[in-house]
């Protein structure tokens, strides 16, 4: 995976619902593309984006697809490059191919054609394939029953990138602040109507750690969702070359452990944000309870995502949010015993 952004396709007029971008994890695992995985890593959840010359018509500050960023810099999405198949290729390789996928995820963007496109791409996939299938909606295009057809047309779990943890911040990186077209508001709406339309924890919730908000704000979001009945699916923040945030830090790895294990927990019902602790700058100093088993099993520091048939995490993203040279934040394996004596060092870092 060394030259993931080197090896990118020039787009050109492919477009959905005959094309879509995937993910290069889904491009190695699918033989489109050659490389190994790090550490033998394998992915178990197919990631596809409706594509129209690689523009969405938003503006979010963070996103490597946003319309104002400079892609003459890298055409990376979240942190790889997504190049771009045929649908036919990619259907052809999930029967033809050996591999591990559990589930594919069709994902929008924000464009006029991407309800009725995804939808066409996920008739496709139940009928021509055994994956699962997930849909990650653009709550922005949506109309009233679509949600609806979309299930109907074979997705049985539905995720919205809220991705900001507060309105404030959502305004300024997604919303009006940027002149972006999308409102907190209406996204959370879309989570209610997923939970009703899909079930209890058959919808999810996509937040990005590290765009500015405190570990106090993010875990309240988290236990939003939660009592909402959506599940929460976590990124760590990767600045993106040419996107507005393109010089923004990472949030440290503490920072990052200490929400993977509140969200586990929360998620998990296994405790909540009220019988947790902050300090005064919304540190996260206390979750409520013993954190032995958390640690001496790891679980809780694996990639969040859509369930496969095994119940467990299907869309476990590899490397999708670090370097492989560089700490995992998500595991998209469990983490060995080696991992586990990081995972415990790193766990109350920066702590004040
Ligand atoms: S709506 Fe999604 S794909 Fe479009 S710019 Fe925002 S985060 Fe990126």
């Amino acid at each position: 995976m060394s030259n993931v952004t080197a090896n990118i396709i020039d787009n050109g007029k492919l477009q959905s619902p005959h094309y879509a971008q995937t993910s290069l994890a889904a491009g190695l695992t699918l033989g489109f593309e050659r490389g190994l995985f790090y550490r033998n890593a394998t992915l178990k959840g197919l990631n596809l984006l409706v594509t129209y010359d690689n523009k969405c018509a938003a503006d979010c500050s963070y996103c490597g697809l946003a319309r104002s960023r400079n892609i003459s810099e890298s055409k990376t999405f979240i942190r790889v490059s997504w190049p771009t198949y045929a649908v036919d290729e990619i259907i052809d390789a999930v029967n033809g191919k050996q591999h591990n996928l559990q589930r594919v995820c069709v994902g929008m963007i924000t464009h006029k054609k991407a309800v009725e496109d995804s939808i066409s791409i996920i008739n496709r996939f139940r009928e021509e394939t055994d994956l699962l299938i997930s849909t990650l909606v653009s709550p922005t295009v949506m109309e009233k029953g679509d949600l609806g057809r979309i299930k109907e047309a074979g997705a049985d779990m539905c995720g919205i990138a809220v991705d900001a943890a507060t309105n404030e911040l959502f305004d300024k990186l997604r919303g009006e602040k940027v002149s972006g077209p999308h409102r907190w508001r209406r996204f959370w709406d879309a989570v209610a109507e997923s939970v009703t339309v899909f079930g209890r924890y058959k919808a999810g919730v996509h937040l990005v750690v590290g765009l500015g908000e405190t570990e106090k704000e993010m875990v309240n979001t988290i236990q939003r969702a939660h009592d909402l009945g959506a599940t929460t699916h976590l990124f760590s923040f990767f600045p993106e070359a040419g996107s507005k945030m393109e010089n923004w830090p990472q949030p440290d790895l503490g920072h990052y452990r200490r929400i993977q294990l509140a969200r586990y927990i929360i998620n998990n019902h296994l405790g909540q944000a009220d019988n947790m602790q902050f300090s005064k700058d919304g540190q996260l100093t206390d979750f409520g309870q013993n954190l032995e088993r958390f640690l001496e099993d790891g679980e809780a520091f694996m990639t969040s995502g859509c369930a496969g048939k095994d119940g467990k995490v299907a869309c476990n993203r590899p490397y999708g949010n670090e370097r492989p040279s560089r700490p995992i934040r998500n595991f998209p394996f469990m983490p060995t015993s080696k991992d586990l004596i990081l995972i415990r060092k790193q766990l109350w870092r920066g702590v004040k």
